[in-house]
C-alpha cells in the first residue's frame, strides 16, 4: 500500500480519496475549505494544516482541483508543493484544465526530477462514489502505469490517450460531447412536454429508440423521472455549471488552436455560459433543461 497525498477535497476529489482509504492506503490530504477536511478526516484521511505537510513522504501527489491557476498555484505558488516532492513521487493531476497547463506543469516538474502525468476523469460524483471512475492519462507508457497503483483503486478504467496534455485533449473531446447530449436530451423533453407527454413515458420511449444516450441512461435532466440524480434534487451535487463553461472554454480555444471546425460545441459553450451568467453557475450541468423551458 502506498503514502498518497490528496488536495483537492470537492464532489470529486473528497469521495475519491475515501476510496483510496477503503482501498488501504495512507491518505494526507489538503483542502482551502473546513467542511472538506472534516468529512475527509471521517472518511479515515489524515488532515494535513497545508499543502506542504500533506505532501510529506508521499508516494504519489494527487490533485482534484476546479480549473488551470489552481493547479499552477498548488504546485508553484507560494506554498507551492513542487520543491519539496520526493524524487521518487508520481505527481497525478486529475483536474480538468487546459493541455497546455498540463505540458508546463510536466516540463516544470520534470527539471526538478519530478514525474508527472495528466489524468482528468469521467464518471461524474456517482462514479467517484462507486469508485467507477474512467482515467483518461497522459503521460509515458510506465508512468501510468505506476499511477495504476493509486488510480485503479478509484476507478475501473485508465485509459493512456498519448504523452503529458493528451488526456486532457481526450477529456474535453469527450465533455463537448457531454454538453451536446445534455442539450439535445433537455430540449427533446420539453419538446414532448409542451405537447402533452409524460417525460418519464418519453425517456423510456428513446431510451429503446435511436436517441439513446448516456443522459437518458444515468443523468435524466428533467426532474422526477429518475431517482438519485441532481434533477431531481433541486440541481444540486453534481457537475457545476461553472465547470461544464470552463471545459467547453477549453474545448473552443484547443479547437481554434488547430483548426478544427465545432460548431455544436460553440452553441453549448454559448448555452452554459448564458445560463451560469443568468445565475445558475453553481447547480448541476443537468439544469440547462430549465433554460429550454417553453416559452408560455
Ligand atoms: P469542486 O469545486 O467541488 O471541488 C474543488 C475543491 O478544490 C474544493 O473543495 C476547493 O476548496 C478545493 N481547492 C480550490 N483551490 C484549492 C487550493 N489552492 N488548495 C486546496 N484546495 C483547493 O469541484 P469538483 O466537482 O470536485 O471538480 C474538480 C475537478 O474535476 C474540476 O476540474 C472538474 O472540471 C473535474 N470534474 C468534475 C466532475 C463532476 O462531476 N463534478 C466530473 C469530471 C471531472
Amino acid at each position: 500500500m502506498a503514502q498518497v497525498a490528496f488536495i483537492g477535497l470537492g464532489n470529486m476529489g473528497g469521495p475519491m480519496a475515501a476510496n483510496l482509504v477503503k482501498a488501504g492506503h495512507q491518505v494526507q490530504v489538503f483542502d482551502l475549505a473546513e467542511p472538506a477536511l472534516v468529512a475527509a478526516e471521517e472518511a479515515g484521511c489524515r488532515r494535513a494544516d497545508n499543502p506542504l505537510g500533506a505532501v510529506k513522504g508521499a508516494d504519489f501527489v494527487i490533485t482534484m482541483l476546479p480549473a488551470d491557476k489552481h493547479v499552477q498555484n498548488v504546485y508553484f505558488g507560494e506554498q507551492g508543493i513542487a520543491k519539496s516532492l520526493a524524487k521518487t513521487t508520481l505527481a497525478i493531476d486529475c483536474s480538468t484544465i487546459s493541455s497546455d497547463t498540463a505540458v508546463d506543469v510536466g516540463a516544470q516538474l520534470s527539471k526538478l526530477g519530478i514525474r508527472f502525468i495528466d489524468a482528468p476523469v469521467s464518471g461524474g460524483v456517482a462514479g467517484a462514489k462507486a469508485g467507477t471512475l474512467t482515467f483518461i492519462c497522459g503521460g509515458s507508457d510506465g508512468d501510468v502505469e505506476h499511477a495504476g497503483h493509486v488510480l485503479n483503486d478509484m476507478g475501473k478504467n485508465v485509459f493512456r490517450a498519448g504523452d503529458i496534455g493528451a488526456g486532457q485533449i481526450a477529456k474535453i473531446c469527450n465533455n463537448m460531447l457531454l454538453s451536446v447530449l445534455m442539450a439535445g436530451t433537455a430540449e427533446a423533453l420539453q419538446l414532448g412536454q409542451a405537447n402533452g407527454l409524460d417525460p418519464k413515458v418519453l425517456s423510456e420511449i428513446m431510451l429503446q429508440s435511436s436517441g439513446r444516450n448516456w443522459t437518458l441512461e444515468v443523468y435524466n435532466p428533467c426532474p422526477g423521472v429518475m431517482d438519485n440524480v441532481p434533477s431531481s434534487n433541486d440541481y444540486q451535487g453534481g457537475f457545476l455549471v461553472d465547470l461544464m463553461s470552463k471545459d467547453l472554454g477549453l474545448a473552443q480555444k484547443t479547437a481554434l488552436a488547430s483548426g478544427a471546425t465545432t460548431p455544436m460545441g460553440s452553441l453549448t459553450h454559448n448555452l452554459y455560459q448564458s445560463w451560469s451568467q443568468m445565475g445558475h453557475g453553481r447547480e448541476d450541468f443537468s439544469s440547462i433543461f430549465k433554460l429550454l423551458q417553453p416559452k408560455k
